[in-house]
């Protein structure tokens, strides 16, 4: 017998042969063969479940784990073929334009993260901009885009991919945030719009864009300038809606033109779906959408990807309808008691401060070693926690491996 064929009877070969990992392989293998070498291979990194520093969803119930499976097929783009995945994506931007308080007809597109929300978003303002300048025969050559030392790595990334100049409000030991008087020295008729964070990645704060949208209010009257505001709600739209729904962020705030929020954070979705929502029809520059009919229907799209699955985008209905605003108002409670917990537990031993447990913050804890004790920064995110907090209470089922 070879030794290939005695590693047919326990385990598999690649217990003593290498992984294939530098040339394509000439031959294939056994399934069985295929599957356990991943298997095994991903056994030695992390758990996702006891992954505490991760704002991105690790559990889901059963059912929404076959709602998943069973639509791997699906390409969501293909809206000739599967009407209704695409109709689907349209209820979910109805349902989140109302939970952000849209004025009236909106528009908006799932997305494969915040990331690429804020892509087309941002070159949605771009656009705008220069429609606006172009209109009024000004030049077009050098728009720049303010925002505060607190955004993700995305913003920074757009302004170098698509030729914008960041502005950038720096921050400072114990402020996390940016409000007007940080913005005002950096705007002016080149401003393709301001960002504000809801729910920082850093500390889970939001930028004050009660004020923000104040001073562009302002400045639209006394200068003629009218600079919208983007919101980076990427965790905190799915958080501040049910913890804190009386503050406002949202539509409700004039200068708020569009909004982005990862499904796969606080919507509860597993890795793989975002959402970008605008206030009016006319917040989306018309230029930005293209038409074609290759897939046997004219279609619109207003995207960075074409192909991409369906599946994520029917798990995020499913836990609209699952849920409702009572469902996710009590996860998001749940997390924030466990937040809270930790945090008083971390004070409580007296080697941690905790940063800014007293206002409204994601459900998460942002702690550094205590004055004396200071040697590094660290934090810890609490969202896994979380839900395994709601396993453990037996409401839902222990999760599925
Ligand atoms: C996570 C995050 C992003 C990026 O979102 P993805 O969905 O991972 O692409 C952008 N902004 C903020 C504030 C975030 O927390």
């Amino acid at each position: 017998m070879t030794k290939r064929d005695d590693a047919a009877l326990f385990g598999n070969r690649f217990l003593t042969e290498p992984a294939p990992s530098e040339k394509f392989p000439e031959e294939g293998m056994a399934a069985t063969d295929a599957m356990r070498l991943l298997d095994v291979d991903l056994a030695m990194e992390g758990d996702p479940q006891r992954n505490l520093a991760t704002f991105v969803t690790t559990w889901m119930e059963p059912e929404a784990q076959r709602i998943i499976a069973e639509n791997l097929h699906r390409n969501f783009i293909d809206h000739a073929e599967y009407p209704i995945s695409a109709e689907i994506e349209q209820r979910c931007v109805r349902m989140l334009a109302d939970l952000f308080h849209a004025p009236g007809r909106t528009t908006g597109c799932r997305t494969q993260g915040s990331s690429e929300a804020i892509m087309l978003g941002a070159l949605s303002l771009k656009w705008k901009w220069r429609q606006r300048r172009q209109a009024a025969n000004l030049p077009v050559d050098r728009p720049n885009l303010v925002f505060g030392g607190d955004v993700h790595v995305v913003w920074e990334k757009f302004c170098r991919y698509f030729d914008v100049e960041p502005r950038i409000v720096p921050l400072a030991e114990g402020k996390y945030t940016i409000g007007p008087e940080d913005v005002e020295p950096h705007l002016d008729e080149n401003t393709i719009g301001v960002v504000a964070v809801l729910g920082t990645t850093f500390t889970g704060h939001k930028d004050d864009v009660v004020g923000i949208d104040k001073l562009l209010r302002d400045v639209c009257k006394e200068r003629d300038l009218d600079i919208p505001i983007h919101v980076d709600g990427a965790s905190g739209a799915f958080v501040w809606p049910f913890l804190y729904p009386d503050s406002k962020w949202d539509f409700r705030l004039e200068q708020v033109r569009s909004i982005n929020v990862s499904g796969h954070k606080y919507g509860l979705v597993y890795p793989g779906i975002g959402w970008l929502v605008f206030r009016e029809e006319s917040d989306l520059a018309e230029h930005l959408v293209f038409y074609e009919n290759y897939l046997g229907k004219t279609d619109s799209t207003f995207t960075l990807n074409f192909s991409t699955g369906a599946s994520m985008v029917l798990a995020q209905y499913y836990n609209f309808v699952r849920l409702g605003r009572q469902g996710y108002t009590y996860v998001m409670r749940t997390m924030q008691e466990n937040a809270r917990t930790l945090a008083d537990n971390l004070r409580g031993s007296g080697r941690f401060e905790v940063i800014g447990s007293d206002l409204e913050q994601l459900p998460l804890v942002a702690f550094r070693l205590a004055r004396r004790a200071r040697l590094r920064r660290v934090r810890c995110r609490m969202a896994t926690l979380g839900r395994a907090r709601l396993d453990g209470a037996g409401v839902h089922a222990p999760a599925q491996r």
